[in-house]
């Protein structure tokens, strides 16, 4: 009988149930409360075995048992994992004053090299040891100022990693700048799994920080969080 984990950060809000597990970096949403799955899983085996394995439950009850069967897990991890960070374009309009793209010439990323490492990625997955996941993040800059970049890149590496038995772990890192949730839901339709929106703290330091045209972004990011994560 798995226990909830205590490497989980909840955040609740109108009886729904946002939490993050600290286990295996990853959001859940229920549209109850926490103490409902906790009773789900308390009479469903099924359900308690898909907590474990989502990190949301442990199998030791104890805090100290739970921070050894914590790193347990760690060491357990398969490291074959390949992670690709790529910047899209390193052109941004918010004009952050800490950026440290602000000592480098701002430029977009090209079709070309887009496909070029497409290329090398199918060479790379099609060889021997086996990739079980591939996390790519598109990042900038502003990675929505090249939507067609972004969907290029996406659409290619989601049928390289479908052809090779490949799981596709994508996620976009965007500071809002594009002010369109059409552009994320279309990402969203060619296999984008996740969006992480940069805010620069509370209300006041968030609409001070950013660049004047974009001032006032703290609730259209906020709407945008919500619209992606329930999609
Ligand atoms: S939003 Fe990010 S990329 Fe854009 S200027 Fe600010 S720190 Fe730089």
């Amino acid at each position: 009988m798995p226990y909830p984990s205590f490497f989980n950060v909840f955040c609740h809000r109108d009886h729904a149930t946002r939490v993050f597990s600290l286990v295996t970096k990853r959001f859940f949403y229920f549209p109850f409360p926490w103490d409902e799955v906790v009773d789900v899983a308390d009479a469903d085996h099924d359900v308690a075995a898909k907590l474990l394995q989502s990190g949301l439950f442990l199998e030791h009850r104890g805090y100290l048992d739970q921070v050894d069967e914590y790193f347990q897990r760690m060491e357990k991890q398969d490291n074959r994992n390949l992670a690709v960070y790529f910047c899209v374009t390193s052109k941004c309009s918010m004009g952050c004053p800490y950026c440290y793209l602000n000592h480098v010439a701002r430029r977009d990323s090209s079709i070309g090299l887009v496909d070029k490492f497409l290329e090398l990625l199918k060479s790379r997955l099609y060889k021997a040891p086996h990739i079980p996941v591939l996390h790519l993040v598109l990042t900038g800059g502003e990675p929505l100022g090249r939507i067609d970049l972004c969907l290029r890149l996406l659409t290619g590496a989601r049928d390289a990693c479908a052809q090779h038995g490949v799981r596709l772990d994508s996620c976009l890192l965007t500071a809002g700048a594009f002010g369109k949730e059409s552009a994320l839901l279309s990402l969203q339709a060619a296999g984008l799994g996740g969006v992480q929106i940069t805010f620069d703290g509370p209300r006041m330091a968030h609409e001070k920080t950013r660049s004047t045209p974009y001032r006032g972004t703290l609730d259209m990011l906020s709407d945008l969080a919500t619209s992606f994560s329930l999609g």
